[in-house]
């Protein structure tokens, strides 16, 4: 009889984790593992703000998936998902098909407009390494053609950013560290660059304590940033973002949305029932009437029911998911009991830039400044060291001292 054949798709955060705890929960007699990804490399999601800033390079997020899982071990093809036929445990790839016994659907996030007009043309989006690195060399495209331009306008080289959530404000956070080096570089007055910072809500990142969010806030405005908070962006044009009851144009050179995401639409694709463009998955991670298909990461929609609310899509959740569903798929192989997913919160960081940060931790503890920037680094580190082990932290990890 041939082995049971396990096809886990995408390789972020979710999907590497499962793929690395099932070559360490079976023997290679039990079962077959193949990874499919679009790419041949695996990207920190959570670092894409820091490669759309230039404030990294875009190899220190990304590491070949060869590099830290074993080919002779882990079958590895590259290739877009465009669908799964679920009643024929099929997967359906741009250029070739892959039956499945087990599948685990890990596809990540993409870019969510709200359909506000003119977005998805005009803005550009934290989405993938390639994104990112589209807004930084846009960026600087922008200051050097202004450098270079004979009628020199201002509005060329302001960096408006929509939303006000993680990746909107990390990613003003390495603005303000990225600008004075563009300024000296292209011999540009500072003071001719904004960064404006544009919100509907009344205030920035909604998971964090007030107190928190003040020091952000004031962080931010002190080294440049302009907040427009409580103000609903209308449509984005090619000259800028349209918002308020008013209309008011604010013009930019460079304009980024980064105001939410939602699952993958292979999910839909597939014919799964969504939920805000998510699928809400039974406690064991397996999609609703499905006995051989899990749905993790930020392609889940799992509830928190003691708040009521899903639990926010983040790296360390898509990490925890994917324990859970590699000991499931060993449960299933092995016909024991499947256990329920059980979040366990290790805590909030944000980056404002490279030397400041805010973070509420494990009991509850509060941190700003360099002991939150420390934070976010050890978790950065975590997270490679989890994926890759040593020799990956040792190759990508942010061990530079401040
Ligand atoms: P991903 O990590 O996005 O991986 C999805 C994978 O699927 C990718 O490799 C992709 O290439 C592949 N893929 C996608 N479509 C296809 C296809 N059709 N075919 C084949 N492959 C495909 N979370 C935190 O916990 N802490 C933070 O500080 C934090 N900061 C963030 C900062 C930014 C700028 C962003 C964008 C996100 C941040 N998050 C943070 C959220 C976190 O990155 C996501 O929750 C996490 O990446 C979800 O993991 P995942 O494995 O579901 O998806």
């Amino acid at each position: 009889m041939s082995k049971p054949r396990i096809v886990v798709l995408g390789a972020g955060y979710a999907g590497m984790m499962t793929t690395k705890r099932l070559t360490q929960k079976l023997n290679p007699e039990e079962a077959e593992i193949v990874l499919v990804n679009k790419h041949n490399y695996h990207y920190q999601s959570t670092w894409l703000h820091e490669v759309a800033a230039g404030t990294i390079n875009h190899n220190q997020a990304r590491t070949i998936i060869s590099d830290v899982i074993n080919p002779n071990r882990v079958r590895l093809i590259y290739d877009s998902v465009a669908k799964v036929e679920k009643d024929e445990n099929k997967v359906v790839l741009e250029n070739s098909e892959l039956s499945y016994d087990y599948l685990v659907i890990s596809l990540g996030f993409v870019t969510n407009t709200f359909g506000i007009k003119g977005m998805d043309k005009h803005a550009m989006f934290i989405q993938d390494i390639d994104t990112a690195q589209m807004i930084r060399e846009h960026m600087e495209y922008q200051f050097i053609q202004y450098k270079n331009s004979e009628e020199k306008n201002t509005d060329d080289l302001t960096i408006l950013v929509g939303g006000a959530g993680f990746t909107g404000i990390e990613f003003v956070g390495e603005l303000v560290e990225k600008v004075p080096q563009l300024c000296k570089k292209y011999d540009i007055d500072r003071r001719h660059v904004r960064i404006i910072n544009v919100e509907a809500a009344p205030s920035i990142l909604p998971m964090f304590d007030k107190d928190l969010v003040d020091y952000a806030i004031h962080s931010l405005e002190q080294r440049g940033v302009e907040f427009r908070l409580g103000t609903k962006i209308n449509e984005c044009t090619e000259e800028g973002f349209i918002v308020g009851e008013d209309n008011e144009l604010i013009k930019a050179g460079t304009i980024v949305w980064t105001g939410g995401v939602t699952g993958n639409p292979v999910l839909g694709e597939s014919g799964f029932e969504l939920t805000r463009g998510k699928v809400t998955v039974n406690g064991d991670l397996r999609a609703p009437g499905e006995e051989n298909i899990f749905i993790i990461g930020d392609c889940a929609w799992v509830m928190d029911e003691a708040a009521g609310r899903p639990f926010p899509p983040t790296a360390q959740a898509a990490m925890q998911h994917a324990e859970t569903c590699a000991n499931n798929i060993e449960a299933l192989l092995h016909n024991y009991p499947l256990e329920n997913f059980v979040f366990d919160d290790k805590g909030t960081v944000a980056s404002l830039g490279v030397t400041d940060g805010i973070a509420t931790i494990l009991d509850g503890t509060k941190l700003s400044g360099k002991s939150a920037a420390t934070m976010k680094k050890v978790v950065d580190n975590r997270a490679l060291f989890l994926i890759g082990g040593l020799n990956m932290f040792l190759k990508k990890g942010k061990i530079r001292p401040f």
